[in-house]
């Protein structure tokens, strides 16, 4: 299992050097091998800091990011894929050396001639062909761009793979297609993955557990036949509302119950209460705990009592 815990992490906002913000908060999860959680939420909800404290490309200012051992005690290696293949993949390079670099950083083979043969496997992995490594980035498709970044991270033989939106930035029909590409790998290769997305319909696709988060917080997680059956949480109900009609436009795919508060100035108790349609007094007073369900769910409600009851 992987084990995810991180309390009171705080992140640093990009253009405001000085203003300390805790974007993600008392944030743990667990990850079976071979499984894949899916983290959904807004834009701002903290899920991709969470993505790169699991990656390490941010540090924790408190709290940790725990891993446990792979069964030969190696330390597990974690790889990310991200948004926006274009900004990802090093332009200047042939898709060859993009894929070779981490075969040689980490030498995972030793001879070029046994680099050139995983370059050429890897490729053709992701459904490209060895030819295509003599070409830039430039010259490939988004939906390809994906390809190859799935390809790099696959160079390193990773054990976790962390995958932030990374099909947000494609058309739909190539979503699909990465998605299932993404769903094979996974198959074949016992890859287990932590999944990015504020699409709700692209997560109930690809996980077998949903973890959802607002400003900074998971407020309900569940396996993803129980998170579709019976969404417990306000927030969790308001985001399958919004799920897509796969020709609507992208502004018609957000919540439209309010705007996000801002992370700076988090609302006391439940920081839903503002925009949920259930709060009560209690709910801008009291912060609501984490709280089992007897199908696996867990909830972050004051209504949970009455939820059990409506079980019962
Ligand atoms: Fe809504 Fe209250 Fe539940 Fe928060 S605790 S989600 S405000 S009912
Ligand atoms: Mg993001």
């Amino acid at each position: 299992r992987f084990d995810v815990s991180a309390p009171w992490l705080n992140r640093v906002i990009e253009r405001k050097p000085r203003l300390f913000v805790r974007a993600v908060d008392d944030v743990s999860f667990e990850v079976p091998k071979g499984g894949c959680l899916s983290l959904v939420g807004e834009s701002g909800c903290g899920k991709s800091t969470v993505a790169r404290l699991v990656t390490g490309l941010y540090a924790p200012s408190e709290g940790s990011i725990a891993f446990a051992p792979g069964a030969d005690g190696r330390p597990l290696s974690v790889q990310m894929i991200f948004q926006d293949p274009y900004a990802s993949l090093n332009p200047r390079w042939r898709v060859f050396d993009i894929i070779a670099e981490p075969l040689r950083e980490l030498k995972l083979r030793e001879t070029e001639a046994e680099i050139a043969d995983r370059v050429a496997e890897l490729l053709k992995t992701v459904g490209l062909t060895a030819s295509d490594g003599r070409k830039f980035p430039h010259e490939f498709s988004g939906g390809q761009r994906q390809r190859i970044s799935i390809a790099r991270a696959l160079a390193s033989e990773p054990d976790f793979l962390v995958c932030d939106e990374p099909t947000s930035a494609l058309d739909v029909s190539v979503q699909a297609q990465i998605l299932n590409l993404m769903r094979r790998l996974q198959d074949e290769m016992g890859l287990t993955y932590l999944f990015i997305s504020h699409d709700m319909s692209v997560v109930r696709h690809m996980s077998d557990q949903i973890a959802v988060m607002y400003l900074g917080r998971i407020v309900e997680q569940a396996p993803t036949e129980v998170l579709f059956a019976h969404p417990r949480h306000p927030y969790t109900q308001l985001l399958l509302e919004t799920i897509p009609n796969v020709t609507a436009p992208r502004r018609d795919r957000e919540p439209q119950a309010g705007e996000v508060p801002s992370p700076l100035k988090p609302p006391s108790g439940c920081t839903f209460h503002p925009r949920c349609p259930q709060a009560d007094s209690r709910c801008s007073a009291e912060r609501p705990e984490m709280t089992a369900m007897p199908d696996g769910s867990r909830v972050a409600c004051h209504r949970v009592e009455e939820m059990l009851a409506r079980m019962a």
